[in-house]
């Protein structure tokens, strides 16, 4: 099943506590097309500029990624520098140079419009929306954000949120959106938008799902001894997410189990810890089915618990 992603393609310059990296490949669509293409064809709708290096397109024709969709403008790519503190669950972003994005419409080859599953990873709200009309069709909507459109377009990002099935929002921009100090109040007030889902991500701590229809499961994370670059970590979680369902037939009323929503979204906090343990797409560049089945079967290790209330009940 093909995967419709929209979203940034950059060159990030990234500051830990520990390294820095200048002008590696980054952006929200990179880092999902990169990891949901482990599970299935990806069609990919981004820009770039004329400075882009090719080894990067060249990579990305290795990989069942559709480039169709990926225009090649006169001008710099997109850019972006963060820096993370000691907790790697807080950075601060220090630069931001939209380059070839300012201005940018997408255009969506006839091909694309066999989509199933869609993407909308983070960039201007506008832009997602003209995806979402554009691709009417598919089957289930994903939609990511940032602190950036929360602040300086909300009602544009509140049209969006309104018109697709799942949101994803750290639990800094639920609080930043809602205004509520408690994650359950302002994920309730997210719901009332008409979304089917919304994913809260907590960083290092897991995920939690919320459904409309009162659904409430929290996965944990992998454990990881060192982080090397949380950068990407939130795309790469969707494309776990989207992936993994990629994978598996809806039900007939075109709904997907809630078991295998579960499964997907413990799909994203795997990959997304893979996507820490190196800057940029290097661990997503080199991960395999087989690592990702290893590290499932130790989550489930990891975080089951016998339902029996004590050993005598059994
Ligand atoms: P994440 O760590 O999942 O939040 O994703 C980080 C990625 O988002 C980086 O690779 C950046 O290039 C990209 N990014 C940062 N700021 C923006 C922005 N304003 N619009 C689109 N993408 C951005």
């Amino acid at each position: 099943m093909p995967i419709l992603v929209v979203g940034s393609v950059a060159l990030d310059t990234v500051e830990t506590p520990f390294n820095r990296v200048e002008e590696v490949l980054g952006g929200a669509a990179s880092f999902f097309a990169t990891a949901a293409s482990l599970y299935s064809p990806v069609n990919l709708v981004a820009v770039v500029g004329s400075d882009f290096p090719q080894e990067f397109l060249d990579f990305w024709r290795s990989r069942p990624i559709n480039l169709d969709g990926l225009q090649i403008r006169e001008g710099r790519t997109f850019r972006w520098t963060g820096r993370y503190h000691l907790d790697m669950n807080a950075r601060d972003t220090l630069d931001t140079q939209l380059g070839v994005y300012a201005g940018f419409h997408p255009v969506l080859p006839a091909s694309y419009l066999e989509s199933d599953l869609l993407f909308l990873a983070n960039i201007q709200p506008e832009l997602q929306m003209e995806v979402l009309q554009a691709a009417p069709r598919v089957r289930l909507t994903v939609l990511d954000t940032m602190e950036l459109w929360i602040m300086t377009e909300y009602d544009r990002l509140t049209e969006v949120m309104k018109r697709v099935d799942v949101l994803l929002m750290s639990e800094e921009e639920v609080r930043q959106y809602t205004e509520q100090a408690s994650i359950l109040k302002g994920v309730r007030e997210l719901l009332t938008l008409g979304l089917r889902y919304v994913i809260v991500k907590q960083g290092s701590y897991g995920a939690l799902l919320f459904g409309a229809d009162g659904t409430y499961f929290s996965a944990p994370t992998y454990p990881l001894e060192e982080v090397v670059d949380p950068t990407g970590a939130g795309d790469a979680f969707a494309g776990g997410f989207l992936g993994y369902l990629s994978t598996v037939a809806p039900r007939a009323d075109g709904r997907y189990a809630l078991d295998d929503l579960k499964r997907a979204v413990v799909h994203g906090n795997l990959i997304g810890s893979f996507a820490c343990e190196d800057f940029s797409i290097a661990r997503l560049r080199s991960l395999t089915m087989d690592d990702i089945m290893s590290r499932y079967r130790s989550l489930v290790e990891y975080s089951h618990f016998d339902p029996a209330w004590n050993s005598q009940a059994k």
